[in-house]
């Protein structure tokens, strides 16, 4: 197959921003597909060869890509800083200059086929050592020089992890259940990717054996599963309600989510955000390896940093210090950490997540011998609101967040948020909102004792539905001078010239950045707004919902992806939940 015919659909997506036409782009495509290569574009169409959690090395300097470019099109490199300063993207600069080139070249230059392209970026993924530098620009370069330029375009964008063309997941797994099944078969392909967090593999299962195939897709141990979330109410007799008068209470620990693939003698944590966390917590892998007396388990559980001295419970900053990439001995044993384990996913061979949350419960508690670094949540049911308070100011006097209440007949429903797990933190009782992640989109150039620096981000939130992000504030508070002058550090590699074109504003700020990174803002308070995108049109017309006196509370939820973020619909039902309290 040519990569051509890959790039040109490529092209036609980033023409496009609505999601319908995005989908109907990539399953008129996706129908004509052989399994093994429909599985490798699915992966290509994100910037990847392989699915999310695969730890992949791609992302080339730009510098680098832009020498490769130089050298094959035969560019001076003050002719290359020019363009590079004009158009800051290698993808854009290698077009032109690949469309300049290929004027005077003969036509009968070999044509580039995806085997040659997925050969050679494998080769540029694996390329390490003294020479890796070498290496990757001959691999680029024996691609660009059979380029035409919308081919080297994309190029330069996957070796560079810039390439985004606006088709997230959810449009494909609509192109998808479009191209091998029905509307219907939707929710089971979606399960299937929630249960695996690979679209490339549900894709070639759908490609093969159709949506049976995909149904009877199970979790399996080293596929990270999506996780499950909580919906938030703010009062513990609301709770009882919405549960039916009945709950399991847990103590909501503040650390770090990980979920532990565990098979035999091998151990994986994953962070909530599918990164390999083994070696931030190499301590709790073998501690579960050891406790654990199945052959194959996936659980899940928080990591909490604890006193040293006192075993006390630490709040969340403490176990950040094991999110570092490097000086980990050190950081294990000045940060002792336990796990507090809340679910099971897989036990042997028995795919736990259709099971109650009883049920699940009482299988993790068989499952494992529990030590002091290894628990269980504590947990009680609570079937008045007395017990329920009594709980709660249980779970803060041990330091905690607040409570979790779960449905105790409920299913583990991978990667939603919804009623049957509600969360109720402290900071309700003081203010009527919950803290929000939100995505940097864009910054604006400070002024005064700002002057030359950042001084506040235009940030947003995630429509889920519509695969956008919408602007809810502009955030200039909460920031010391450190993070202040680190900020350029954190955010100019998500540079971009122009609005991304994921990014819906109405507000313009002096930079643009891709959705990344995300922020923990708290408010005073959910108003409509004139400016503001997030909800726009839905709670009034002409006015959208912003954040009122919003500050940064100095956690940045490198936990977290851009999609991960807080939703449209959950500042919607903050809003409303907001105004219930307020009349
Ligand atoms: P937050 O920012 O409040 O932690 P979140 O958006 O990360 O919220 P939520 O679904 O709102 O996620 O809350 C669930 C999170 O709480 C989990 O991701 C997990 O990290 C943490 N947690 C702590 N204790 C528990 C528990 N007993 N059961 C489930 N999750 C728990």
């Amino acid at each position: 197959m040519l990569f051509s015919e890959v790039a040109d659909v490529f092209n036609r997506l980033e023409g496009t921003s609505s999601r319908l036409e995005m989908a109907s782009i990539l399953s008129e495509f996706f129908r004509t597909l052989d399994p093994e290569p429909l599985r490798n574009i699915v992966y290509l169409s994100q910037g990847k060869l392989h699915p999310d959690f695969y730890a992949q090395e791609l992302g080339m300097a730009d510098k680098l890509v832009l020498r490769s470019v130089a050298f094959v099109s035969g560019t001076s490199e003050d002719s290359m800083s020019d363009l590079w300063k004009k158009e800051g993207d290698p993808g854009k600069i290698a077009e032109i200059l690949i469309k300049n080139k290929k004027g005077q070249m003969s036509l009968f230059a070999e044509e580039l086929t995806l085997d040659t392209v997925l050969k050679n970026l494998t080769l540029i993924e694996n390329s390490s050592g003294r020479d890796s530098q070498d290496d990757k620009m001959k691999y680029l370069s024996q691609m660009l020089r059979y380029s035409n330029p919308i081919e080297a375009r994309y190029i330069c964008r996957i070796v560079t992890g810039r390439m985004r063309v606006g088709a997230g997941s959810m449009t494909i797994l609509d192109a998808l259940s479009d191209a091998f099944g029905t509307k219907d078969d939707r929710p089971d392909i979606e399960r299937a990717f929630n249960i695996t967090c690979d679209l490339g593999l549900v894709a070639e299962t759908l490609a093969k054996g159709g949506v049976d195939s995909v149904k009877e897709m199970k979790v399996t141990v080293a596929n990270p599963i999506k996780v499950m979330l909580a919906e938030r109410l703010p009062s513990i007799p609301l709770i009882l309600d919405r549960m039916g008068g009945i709950c399991a209470m847990e103590f909501k620990y503040d650390g770090i989510r990980v979920q532990a693939h565990i098979d035999k003698d091998s151990v994986k944590l994953y962070s909530r955000r599918l990164e390999d966390m083994t070696s931030n917590f190499p301590d709790i892998a073998e501690e579960l390896r050891k406790r654990c007396k199945a052959e194959k388990a996936i659980i899940e559980g928080e990591c909490v940093a604890v006193d040293p001295k006192t075993g006390s419970m630490l709040p969340f900053q403490a176990v950040t210090h094991r999110r570092k990439k490097h000086g980990m001995d050190k950081a294990v044993e000045e940060y002792p950490v336990k796990i507090f384990m809340f679910d099971i996913l897989l036990s042997d061979d028995t795919d736990m997540t259709v099971f109650s949350f009883e049920e699940r419960r009482s299988k993790l508690s068989d499952t494992f011998d529990l030590s002091d670094k290894v628990q269980l949540t504590e947990m009680e049911v609570v079937d008045t609101p007395e017990k329920g308070e009594e709980f709660f100011s249980k779970a803060l006097s041990m330091k905690c967040e607040g409570i979790m209440a779960k449905d105790p007949g409920s299913i583990y429903r991978a990667g939603s948020r919804g009623f049957l797990w509600i969360k109720y933190k402290k900071d309700y009782e003081e203010s009527l909102t919950d803290s929000f992640d939100l995505v940097v989109v864009g910054a604006f150039h400070g002024r005064g004792k700002r002057a030359g620096k950042y001084g506040a981000l235009l940030m947003a939130v995630f429509d889920d539905e519509m695969g956008k992000y919408r602007t809810v504030c502009k955030l200039g508070t909460g920031f010391d001078d450190a993070f202040l002058a680190g900020l350029p550090d954190m955010l100019d590699e998500y540079l971009s010239k122009d609005r991304p074109g994921t990014v819906d504003a109405q507000m313009m700020p002096d930079v643009w950045f891709l959705p990344t990174v995300v922020l923990e803002v708290v408010a005073a308070e959910i108003s409509l707004s004139p400016i503001h995108t997030a909800a726009l049109g839905i709670v009034k017309e002409d006015a959208g919902l912003g954040l009122r006196f919003p500050r940064f509370t100095g956690r940045v939820r490198d936990d977290k992806g851009p999609e991960e973020c807080t939703t449209v619909n959950e500042v919607i039902e903050m809003y409303e939940l907001q105004n219930r309290e307020k009349n």
